[in-house]
């Protein structure tokens, strides 16, 4: 049944998309073809879609008296009540694109109810005509001919026949690939463009990139960390002059996001060369409220609540299957075949004919905190949440530590509204707990390493190193964000000695070291020199430093982004630079807790707390003064 939505209900919906293309007329009725249930959806275009568009589906079909309540605005069948926003299963829920469409198009419903009678409805520039009996088979035919034909300005902007063609097909790809169970077929001036019979995603791969493509891919099939990853990726020889050959689907929806762009290319860069661009179609299922789907629908991308655990899963599974690593055969759902490169070949017969090694499993959360270093957002491609929530990064991690236990809602669904009611009160609560630091009274110190502070009621204790450490962290994080990192030359140069491994991994991370500040240069048999250091790291324990850097050695080389790299390295020279024990000057107590700026939720870099807060009533309670 299709109902008006009550203005408190539409007024909440993001203020929909605008029908501007012909693609996006498409995208909208095929949506609803699929909402309706369809198996079998016929799309035909002429002229670009600029003269007709027809989407013939199998679906449920509209009722008579329905059938002038699809034209209405605001008027669905897919919600009724501000909360079914938050559970929304269907493509569409706003109820306004046959509105939008048919006010600029002339466009005709034709529907047939199972075992009920057809009838028809058009709509010619918004109004409407009379509903007739009609024939036609059980779903639903729309219909949209002569598109801004009483909206000359818009025609103007349409791209040529050939080009909006183009952008259809685009869509259609996308239909084809992520629906793989309903049978498409899509006709284009008369010629059959893609067909596809619901029978699977490998077929479906066929039908839009024909079976040569097929055969140049890689199946894969991968769990990490919580993620789901699954598709096609070509092979190390199969690339693309452009990046329309590279699908995403992030819990269903066709989208391009950056992150994981940038993973599968990096993943790729050994193999590629400059303009080459890898071809895949990828699945990446994720737990709904780790990523935002809807929030932009225009733009088709999603935000991820932390980017690196999934930049570090994509870019792991992807470059292990291209690699050809032993822990690739986990991945691998067919073993490509008629492949005679070296490394395809090592696909069929591994190296080592034993079990690969079986990596431990890990939850989302705990993969957060091994790929993400406890501190998030590699610069450039950070998600946009609110404002608040940048304030302190840390604030998420228990949010996300809950997630392993809260029953999650299935993939897929609308999580925009859920999710900024949880950003929400995250930042509500990071407000909560801050005290003012003007109403912080300092009492003295415990063993040359707690703070101790009270404020009313109550008593803080301040972990003085970690709390130091990270502030530094911030500050270094900032001045190389910025790029103002200065460097303070060594009185005496610091050598170091290293193995062939360990001198290989920091020269070619030289570049990133001395963007940071510092000056570091081959010294001959496997040493290197440090004769500058960051001026914020002055008096650091740079034995300490390298030995840090060097023994995460392994897990930094997976992790090739300069970003992650910097957060790695800003974590080890915080550590290295703050010494526990270290007697604070009455005037450093002074500016840590100013720095602090109040943050009683503050971390370390390495995720201990900073900050312990007990209450005046809890020492009662220990003293038996009250039980
Ligand atoms: P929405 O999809 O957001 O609900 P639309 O304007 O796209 O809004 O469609 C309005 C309503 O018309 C839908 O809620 C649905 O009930 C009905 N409808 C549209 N297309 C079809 C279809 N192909 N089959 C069945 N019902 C449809
Ligand atoms: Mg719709």
């Amino acid at each position: 049944m299709i109902r008006l939505l009550a203005p408190n209900v539409y007024n909440k919906i993001a203020a929909g998309e605008v029908v501007d293309r012909p693609y996006s007329v498409v995208k909208e009725l095929v949506e609803n073809a699929v909402d309706a249930g369809a198996t079998q959806i016929t799309v035909e275009i002429e002229q670009g879609g600029k003269k007709r568009i027809r989407v013939s589906d199998n679906g449920s079909g509209i009722a008579k008296e329905d059938l002038p309540l699809a034209y209405s605005a605001h008027a669905t069948s897919k919600l009724e009540t501000a909360d079914d926003l938050f559970h929304i299963q269907t493509l569409g829920f706003r109820g306004e694109a046959i509105a939008s469409v048919a006010s600029v198009s002339r466009m005709e419903i034709l529907s047939r109810t199972a075992g009920g009678e057809a009838f028809s409805l058009a709509c010619t520039g918004g109004l409407l005509g009379e509903v007739t009996p009609a024939a036609g088979a059980d779903g639903t035919v729309v219909t949209v001919e002569d598109l801004f034909f009483n909206v000359p300005a818009r025609l103007k902007f349409l791209k040529s026949d050939t080009a909006e063609e183009a952008d259809i097909s685009g869509v259609m790809a996308r239909f084809l690939l992520s629906r793989p169970e309903i049978s498409f077929t899509y006709i284009a001036d008369g010629k059959t463009k893609y067909r596809s019979f619901g029978d699977g995603l490998s077929a479906a791969l066929v039908a839009v990139y024909g079976a040569e493509t097929l055969k140049n891919c890689i199946r894969i099939d991968a769990e990490k960390h919580g993620l789901h990853l699954y598709g096609f990726l070509g092979n190390r020889n199969f690339y693309k002059a452009n990046r329309t050959y590279q699908s995403l689907f992030v819990n269903g929806r066709y989208v391009v996001n950056q992150t994981v762009g940038a993973a599968v290319t990096n993943a790729y860069a050994s193999y590629l060369m400059k303009r080459q661009y890898p071809f895949y179609v990828l699945f990446l299922d994720l737990p709904p409220e780790v990523v935002d789907v809807n929030v932009h629908p225009n733009k088709a991308d999603v935000r991820f609540a932390d980017n690196q655990v999934v930049y570090g899963c994509v870019y792991s599974v992807v470059s292990s299957v291209l690699d050809g690593s032993l822990r690739a055969l986990e991945y691998l759902v067919t073993p490509p075949q008629e492949q005679k490169t070296p490394v395809q070949d090592s696909f069929l017969q591994p190296p080592v004919p034993e079990a690969p090694p079986q990596e431990p499993a890990m939850s989302y959360a705990q993969a957060k905190r091994e790929l993400a270093f406890d501190v998030s957002l590699p610069k450039g491609n950070e998600p946009h949440f609110l404002e608040e929530d940048r304030v302190r990064m840390e604030v998420r991690q228990p949010s996300v530590a809950q997630s392993e236990q809260t029953v999650l809602p299935p993939a897929g669904e609308d999580v925009f509204a859920e999710n900024q009611r949880l950003l929400r009160e995250r930042a509500a609560k990071v407000r909560q707990d801050r005290v003012d630091p003007a109403s912080l009274e300092y009492k003295g110190e415990l063993f040359h390493t707690y703070l101790i502070y009270q404020a009313g009621d109550d008593a803080y204790f301040i972990d003085q190193h970690a709390a130091h450490e990270r502030i530094l962290f911030e500050r270094l994080k900032a001045s190389w964000e910025a790029r103002t990192a200065t460097s303070q030359p060594m009185l005496v140069p610091f050598v170091i000695s290293l193995n062939a491994q360990e001198f290989a991994f920091l020269e070619k991370n030289f570049p990133v070291l001395r963007e940071i500040g510092f000056e570091i240069e081959e010294f001959g048999d496997a040493s290197v020199r440090v004769s500058s250091v960051p001026t914020d790291l002055m008096g650091i324990d740079l034995d300490a430093f390298f030995r840090e850097i060097l023994s995460s050695m392994e897990s930094l080389r997976a992790i090739r982004l300069t970003d992650l790299l910097k957060d790695k390295l800003a974590t080890a020279a915080c550590k290295a630079a703050v010494k526990g024990g270290d007697r604070l000057t009455e005037q450093e107590v002074d500016s840590l807790i100013r720095q602090m700026d109040g943050d009683t939720n503050m971390k370390c870099p390495h995720g201990r707390p900073a900050v312990v807060k007990m209450k005046k009533s809890e020492f009662e309670k220990l003293f038996k003064r009250i039980v």
